[in-house]
């Protein structure tokens, strides 16, 4: 839904500028961080309605980033969606016992990829259906 904030912690620019403008032109309120410190910095003031996870951050990783945040009672209902660039089988199943809620490989496909995060965005947190929330 267009108006929805979304919090992207992705390390790599190229990718990061990407996401962000093809969400932005969907009309989100989209904020993108680089690393933990940065993400839980803007979380005190900003609250998303979706979060986009890199797996692959420098110092505090994207498992163990998410692994906090579900740990956070203040947090943990906000729908996490992975981003890794590996297609290696079980990373996948990795990102779901870390708590993320949804999982996308990159590269993306830029045409459904703002679809894919409007059905996130629906569903809501993993387990929850969205008028439990
Ligand atoms: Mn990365």
């Amino acid at each position: 839904m267009a108006g929805e904030s979304i919090l992207i912690v992705e390390d790599n620019d190229t990718n990061l500028r990407l996401f962000t403008y093809l969400l932005s032109s969907k009309g989100y309120d989209v904020r993108g961080v680089g690393d933990a410190p940065e993400a839980l910095q803007l979380l005190q003031s900003f609250r998303p309605g979706l979060i986009l996870m890199d797996l692959q951050l420098p110092g505090t990783d994207g498992y163990e980033l998410t692994r906090r945040f579900k740990g956070d009672l203040a947090l943990r209902d906000i729908p996490i969606i992975a981003l890794s660039a590996y297609a290696m089988r079980g990373d996948e199943e990795k990102a779901l016992a870390a708590g993320c809620d949804g999982y996308i490989t990159k590269p993306i496909d830029t045409r459904a990829f703002p679809a894919r995060i409007a059905e996130f965005l629906i569903k809501g947190p993993r387990g929850r259906a969205p008028d439990e929330l």
